[in-house]
C-alpha cells in the first residue's frame, strides 16, 4: 500500500503523525512517503501544489493530508494561496466524489448544540460532487459591463458527471440504509433539472434502495429539524460544500469527522473535514481522530481491508468510551489529554 502523506500547515502535521503511528501499528504492508501541500510548500517552493508533490500524489494508492491554510497566506493572489493546492490535487487526481459521514457516537452526544433526542445515533452520510459545478464553470470572472463590475460565475454539470456521483452515492447506499436523497434546486436551476432527471434514471439500476429528491433549502432545513430520516444524501459542489458543513455541526465535534475524496478506481484522498486551526496549531492540543479515523476510510475505500478499518473505529470508540477528550470534546468528568496522549490511547487501545 503506496501512501502519499501530506501533513500541510498549522495542525496538520501534529494530527497526520499520530495517524501513521496508527497505520504502522497495524502491521500492514505500507510504504509512506512525505511531501509539501499548501503553505508549507508556497514556502518552500514557490507553489501550494508542486510538482514534486504532484508526482507522489500520482504514483501513490492513496494520500494522507492533513489540512492546509493560515492567516499568513491569506493576503496572497490567488494562485498562490494555499486552498489553491487543495483544489489542483483534486482536480489532478479526479477526485469527483467526495464522502462525508456524521456519526455522532452516544459518548458524545452532549457536545451538539441541538438536543439530544434529534441528533442520538445520528449516522448519515454526505456525498458530494467535487470536480464540477460553479467551483470550475467558465465563463467566470470580474469585469466592467455598461460603466459597472458584474462578477460572474458558471453552473455547468454534463449527465455523465451527474450519473457517476449518483452511482457513488447508491453503491453506498446500497452498504448501508438503502435510502438515498438527492438535493437539487430544480425550480430555479436548469442544471439541476437535469442532476434531478439523471437521478431519476441512475435510480432504476438500484430498485432496492429508495430513491427522494429535496431542494436545497429545504434540505438546510430538515439538516437540523429531523437530521435522522436521511441515510445517503447526495449533491452538488457547492451545495455540497454548505451542506456537508452542517451536517457535520450537527455532531458538534468537528475534530471527530473524517473524509474521503475518490477517482473513479477508488484512489483516495482522505483528510479530516476540518481546517488547519492555526489558533491551536504547534500546541498539542488538536484532536487527531478525525485524521485517524480517515485513514480507516483509507483502509476501507481504497484498500478494501474493512477489518482493519473496523479495528481502527472499534479502537476510536474504546477511547471515547474509556473518557479520554482533548479540549474540543471535552466536557467534566472526562480525561482532558493532548494530540499525543490521544494518539497514545488509540493505540492501546487497538
Ligand atoms: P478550522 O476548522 O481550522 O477551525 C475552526 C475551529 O475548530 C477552530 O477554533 C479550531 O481550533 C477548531 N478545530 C479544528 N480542528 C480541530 C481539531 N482537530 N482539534 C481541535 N480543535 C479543532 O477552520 P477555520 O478556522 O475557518 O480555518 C483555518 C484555516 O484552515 C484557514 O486558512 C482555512 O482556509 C483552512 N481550511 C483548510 C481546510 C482543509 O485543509 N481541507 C478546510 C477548512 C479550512
Amino acid at each position: 500500500m503506496k501512501i502519499c502523506v501530506l501533513p500541510g500547515d498549522g495542525i496538520g502535521p501534529e494530527i497526520t503523525a499520530e495517524a501513521v503511528r496508527v497505520l504502522k501499528a497495524l502491521d500492514l504492508k505500507v510504504e509512506l512517503e512525505e511531501a509539501l501541500l499548501g503553505g508549507c510548500a508556497i514556502d518552500a517552493a514557490k507553489d501550494p501544489f508542486p510538482e514534486a508533490t504532484q508526482k507522489l500524489a500520482t504514483a501513490a494508492d492513496a494520500v494522507l493530508l492533513g489540512a492546509v491554510g493560515g492567516p499568513q497566506w491569506d493576503s496572497n493572489p490567488r494562485e498562490l494561496r494555499p486552498e489553491r493546492g487543495l483544489l489542483r490535487i483534486r482536480k489532478e487526481l479526479g477526485l469527483f466524489a467526495n464522502l462525508r459521514p456524521a456519526i455522532l457516537y452516544p459518548e458524545l452526544a452532549n457536545a451538539s448544540t441541538l438536543k439530544p433526542e434529534v441528533v442520538a445515533g445520528l449516522d448519515i452520510l454526505i456525498v458530494r460532487e467535487l470536480t464540477g459545478d460553479i467551483y470550475f464553470g467558465q465563463p467566470r470572472g470580474i469585469e466592467v459591463r455598461n460603466g459597472e463590475r458584474v462578477g460572474f460565475n458558471t453552473m455547468i454539470y454534463s449527465e455523465s458527471e451527474i450519473r457517476r456521483i449518483l452511482h457513488v452515492a447508491f453503491a453506498a447506499a446500497m452498504k448501508r440504509d438503502r435510502k438515498v436523497c438527492s438535493v437539487d434546486k430544480m425550480n430555479v436551476l436548469e442544471c439541476t433539472q437535469l442532476w434531478r432527471d439523471v437521478a431519476i434514471e441512475v435510480s432504476k439500476e438500484y430498485p432496492e434502495v429508495e430513491l427522494s429528491h429535496m431542494l436545497v433549502d429545504n434540505a438546510a432545513m430538515q439538516l437540523v429539524k429531523a437530521p435522522k430520516q436521511f441515510d445517503v444524501m447526495v449533491t452538488g459542489n457547492m451545495f455540497g460544500d454548505i451542506l456537508s458543513d452542517e451536517a457535520s455541526m450537527l455532531t458538534g465535534s468537528i475534530g471527530m469527522l473524517p473524509s474521503a475524496s475518490l477517482d473513479e478506481n477508488n484512489k483516495g484522498l482522505y483528510e479530516p473535514s476540518h481546517g488547519s486551526a492555526p489558533d491551536i496549531a504547534g500546541k498539542g492540543l488538536a484532536n487527531p481522530l478525525a485524521t485517524i479515523l480517515s485513514a480507516a476510510m483509507m483502509l476501507r475505500y481504497t484498500f478494501a481491508d474493512e477489518a482493519a478499518a473496523c479495528r481502527i473505529e472499534g479502537a476510536v470508540k474504546k477511547v471515547l468510551a474509556r473518557g479520554f477528550r482533548t479540549g474540543d470534546i471535552y466536557e467534566p468528568g472526562t480525561k482532558r489529554v493532548g494530540t499525543r496522549e490521544m494518539g497514545d490511547a488509540v493505540l492501546a487501545a487497538l
